[in-house]
C-alpha cells in the first residue's frame, strides 16, 4: 500500500488514518467501517462485538504488571460529516477520500471534508491495539456510530459490556486543551391557544433586525441580544404607554440559534404615537447593545389592514411570557467561573391561526440545575395558561474538580512538553461523554489533536499535533499512578 504521510514517529497512526479514509463512512453508512474494524480484531485475536447500530467494542487484556491497574476505555466515533465543494464530483457512498498535504503541512481531502473528526480517534485506537510493545491495563476501545446526526450510536450502545470506569473520549479539536464537561439539553415547546377578535384596522409593523445571533450553546455567553426578548421589552414598554392588540409575532428559525430577527404586527389606538415611542426606544437600545450588536435596527411602520387580532388579555399574556422567561446564561460553573453551566435560549416564536408557540432550548452540564430550570418554565406556563411540552432531553456532564483523568492529563502533558501550557475546559454543547458519564458513572476526559474548520470542505488536520496526541494518549494509557 502506498502511503502519502511518511516521516513521522507514529507511522502506524497515520497509516491507519489513510486506511480508513478509503472506506466511505458518512453518518448512517457505518457498516463498511464496522466490518473493517471487526476484521482487524479477528486477525489479531482481540475480543470484539458489533451491535445493530454498527457500534464496535474491543477489549485487550492487561499486559504483565498491569493486571491491578484500573481498566481504561478509549472512545471515538466512526462516522463523519459529508460536505463537499460545489465543483466536486465526489460520491460519499462509494469513493475513497483523496488526501493531500498542503504547503503548510496540513492534511486535507480534495474538495471534501477530511473526516479528521473523528477519524483520528479510530486511527489512534487501532494503532494502540496493534502495538505489542505498549504496556497497558485492560484496554477497552469503543467505536460509536452516527455521532454527527444525534449521538445515536452512543445512545443505543449496551454499556453493561464496559468494565472501565475511566474513559478518554478522542473527539475534541484543539491540542493542549482537554474537555472535562459538556452540556445536556432539553427542547421545550410552549403553546398558547388564542381567541381572535375581528377588526378592520391598519397595523403598525415593528421589526427588530441586524443582531449578531450565534450558537445557543457556545455563543450564549457573548452578551449578544436575543431578538425575541428584545421585541418583548419593546412591546412591554409600549403596552404601558399606548395600549395595543397583537396581531402576530414571528422571530428566529432554529431553537439552537440565538434569534437575530423578530417582527410583531399590532393595532394601536394611536398608531403615530406607537411609532414615535418605538423609535424613541430604539435610540436607547442602540446605545445599550452597541458593544456586542453594532448593527441593531428597530423600525416601526404602518402596515396592511388586519382582519383579526388577539384580545388585550392574550396580548398581555404573550408579552409577559416573552419578558419573564429565563433566558441567556443562567449560571456559571462553581469549579471554573468562566464556564457556563446552565443556559436557556428562546429560539423561535410563531403565530398560527388560533395559537402562539415558542420553542426554547435549555442546556446544562448539571442535571439537577436543568430540573430546576424546567420547573420554572413549567410554573410560568401554568401562570399564563400556556401548554408546556418537553420534547427531548439528554444528560449533561458536570465539571468535577477532583477528576483524576484531568489531573493526569495536566501532569503528563507538562512532563512530555515542559514548555507547554495545557488547560482543561468545558464545552457548553453536547458530546458523547455526557451519555457515557450518565450511563456508567465514570471519570472522563476528552482530548484530540488540532483540526481546523471541521464539518467543512476546508477541514485540515495539523500533523505535528497528531504526534503529540499519540504521545499523550499512549502515556495516559500506560500511566500506573
Ligand atoms: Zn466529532
Amino acid at each position: 500500500m502506498e502511503y502519502i504521510i511518511n516521516g513521522y514517529r507514529h507511522a502506524s497512526f497515520f497509516h491507519y488514518f489513510e486506511d480508513i479514509s478509503r472506506i466511505p463512512r458518512g453518518s448512517g453508512n457505518e457498516a463498511g467501517i464496522a466490518a473493517f474494524l471487526k476484521a482487524f480484531a479477528d486477525e489479531r485475536g482481540i475480543e470484539c462485538t458489533v451491535d445493530e447500530y454498527h457500534n464496535v467494542f474491543m477489549r485487550k487484556h492487561a499486559t504483565p504488571g498491569y493486571e491491578d491497574v484500573a481498566p481504561i476505555l478509549l472512545q471515538g466515533h466512526t462516522d463523519m460529516v459529508c460536505e463537499k465543494n460545489a465543483d466536486s464530483d465526489h460520491d460519499f457512498t462509494k469513493d475513497p477520500l483523496s488526501l493531500y498535504i498542503d504547503k503548510n503541512g496540513l492534511l486535507r481531502a480534495k474538495g471534501t471534508t477530511l473526516g479528521g473528526d473523528d477519524g483520528v480517534a479510530v486511527a489512534l485506537m487501532l494503532s494502540l491495539l496493534d502495538d505489542e510493545s505498549l504496556q497497558h491495563p485492560t484496554l477497552e476501545c469503543l467505536f460509536t456510530s452516527a455521532e454527527e446526526t444525534g449521538l445515536y450510536g452512543a445512545h443505543g450502545f449496551d454499556c453493561s459490556q464496559i468494565t472501565a470506569r475511566r474513559m478518554l473520549n478522542l473527539d475534541t479539536e484543539l491540542d493542549g486543551e482537554a474537555i472535562s464537561s459538556c452540556a445536556g439539553s432539553a427542547d421545550l415547546l410552549l403553546t398558547l391557544d388564542t381567541d381572535r377578535e375581528a377588526c378592520d384596522t391598519k397595523t403598525v409593523d415593528i421589526t427588530v433586525k441586524g443582531l449578531a445571533g450565534g450558537h445557543s450553546g457556545t455563543d450564549i455567553n457573548t452578551c449578544r441580544a436575543n431578538a425575541i426578548r428584545m421585541m418583548g421589552r419593546i412591546l412591554a414598554k409600549l403596552y404601558d404607554d399606548c395600549p395595543f392588540h397583537l396581531v402576530s409575532i414571528a422571530g428566529g428559525n432554529k431553537r439552537n440559534a440565538v434569534p437575530r430577527e423578530c417582527v410583531a404586527r399590532i393595532t394601536a389606538l394611536e398608531p403615530d404615537r406607537a411609532i414615535a415611542l418605538v423609535e424613541e426606544e430604539f435610540a436607547r437600545l442602540k446605545k445599550e447593545v452597541a458593544a456586542a450588536d453594532k448593527k441593531l435596527r428597530v423600525t416601526a411602520r404602518l402596515g396592511k389592514r388586519a382582519e383579526n387580532r388577539l384580545s388585550y388579555h392574550d396580548t398581555s399574556t404573550v408579552i409577559s411570557m416573552i419578558t419573564l422567561n429565563t433566558n441567556g446564561v443562567v449560571s456559571m460553573s462553581p469549579v471554573n467561573p468562566e464556564f457556563v453551566r446552565t443556559s436557556a435560549n428562546m429560539g423561535v416564536i410563531t403565530t398560527e391561526e388560533g395559537k402562539i408557540t415558542a420553542s426554547i432550548m435549555a442546556r446544562s452540564s448539571c442535571d439537577s440545575e436543568m430540573d430546576a430550570l424546567l420547573l420554572s418554565y413549567k410554573r410560568l406556563a401554568k401562570l399564563g395558561g400556556w401548554q408546556y411540552l418537553l420534547d427531548e432531553r439528554s444528560s449533561g456532564w458536570d465539571m468535577n474538580a477532583d477528576s483524576q483523568l484531568a489531573k493526569d492529563y495536566l501532569r503528563i502533558y507538562k512532563r512530555l512538553y515542559p514548555d507547554s501550557n495545557p488547560v482543561v475546559n468545558g464545552i457548553h454543547a453536547g458530546l458523547e461523554c455526557g451519555i457515557f458519564v450518565s450511563k456508567i458513572g465514570c471519570d472522563a476526559l476528552s482530548v484530540g489533536p488540532t483540526i481546523y474548520e471541521v464539518h467543512s470542505p476546508n477541514e485540515a488536520l495539523d500533523l505535528a499535533s497528531c504526534e503529540r496526541f499519540c504521545d499523550l494518549v499512549r502515556a495516559m494509557v500506560s500511566e500506573k499512578a
